[in-house]
């Protein structure tokens, strides 16, 4: 009977264990042909100038339609394309689109414009990933004083010591990088003192935090304070209201992203939005 039940008890937990390993083959599977058919490409959320009210930049964020019109989060594929190896190939194609179109904006005048490219960990970590990054900038023209990388701070957690290295390797060619989801990730100030970051990313969720309570704004705050005290550069990402944005302007917070002033648009949407942005808060 226990024998029965032992063995009842493991095949559902297989089971459960199958169907899970199957959804996770099936997409993989769907995002490879996907990827190879065209189903894949990025938008771009503008960056903003808190003070000015004028946009400053923009982040490049992954998309995947699928044939039949499903939108699939990047939070869901991202994970996958990671864990399959496919996001070598996706995040060098997501990079050199990125760049692309930077050299595009350039030359339609906007000249000082940066462009935010995120990279995984998993990229991060492949041997050739120096290499694919300056044969990208190169390839495409792209300046690298306008090209930053987002890392996550969970990423710069987990060997400090590769890290390290690698940050001073990618500082050579040019490129900036910026801790993205900034406070989630519990890093300690002094390991934060020794990583060669340009900006700091405040995470949504404080963001969302600053209209919630009397004390909401205190992480903001601090992080703001932080990238002072470091001389870096501070964006608060996920602004979706005007009180938070004035808030993070009293604050001294150089820069803003977030529904508030423009969601993630594809490339035509994005130059409509240049051409006739009349931002919130502005003149
Ligand atoms: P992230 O880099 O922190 O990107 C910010 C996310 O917040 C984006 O979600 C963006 O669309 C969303 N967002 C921006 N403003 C607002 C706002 O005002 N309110 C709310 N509620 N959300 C806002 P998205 O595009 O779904 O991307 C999710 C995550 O997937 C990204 O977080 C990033 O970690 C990852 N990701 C996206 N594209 C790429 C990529 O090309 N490569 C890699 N490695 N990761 C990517
Ligand atoms: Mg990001
Ligand atoms: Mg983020
Ligand atoms: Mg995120």
């Amino acid at each position: 009977r226990a024998k029965s039940q032992q063995r009842a008890g493991h095949f559902y937990f297989s089971r459960s264990m199958g169907v899970e390993i199957r959804e996770r083959v099936r997409m993989m599977h769907a995002l490879r042909t996907g990827f190879a058919k065209g189903e894949l490409f990025v938008v771009y959320q503008p960056q903003i100038d808190l003070t000015a009210r004028r946009p400053v930049g923009a982040e490049a964020l992954l998309r995947w339609q699928t044939a039949d019109g499903t939108y699939i989060s990047p939070d869901r594929f991202i994970p996958i394309a990671e864990y399959s190896g496919l996001i070598i190939d996706i995040g060098e194609w997501v990079l050199r689109s990125a760049c692309h179109e930077l050299v595009r904006l350039r030359e339609a005048g906007h000249r000082q414009f940066t462009m935010s490219i995120n990279v995984s960990q998993v990229q991060f970590r492949h041997p050739y990933f120096l290499d694919m990054l300056r044969s990208a900038l190169e390839e495409t023209g792209a300046p690298p004083e306008f090209v930053e990388l987002e890392i996550t701070e969970s990423m710069a957690m987990e060997e400090p010591d590769l890290l390290i290295k690698m940050l001073a390797q990618i500082k050579h060619t040019g490129v900036s990088i910026a801790i993205d989801d900034f406070g989630t990730g519990f890093s300690s100030l002094s390991y934060l003192q020794r990583l060669q970051v340009d900006r700091l990313k405040i995470d949504r969720a404080f963001v969302t935090e600053i209209t919630n309570s009397a004390r909401g704004s205190s992480i903001a705050e601090m992080v703001i304070q932080l990238g002072r005290n470091l001389g870096l550069s501070v964006i608060a990402e996920g602004v979706e209201d005007e009180r938070q944005a004035e808030i993070l302007q009293s604050l001294g917070c150089p820069l803003a992203q977030g529904f508030l002033f423009a969601r993630p648009m594809a490339t035509t949407a994005l130059y409509e939005w240049l051409n006739d942005e009349a931002l919130p808060g502005s003149a």
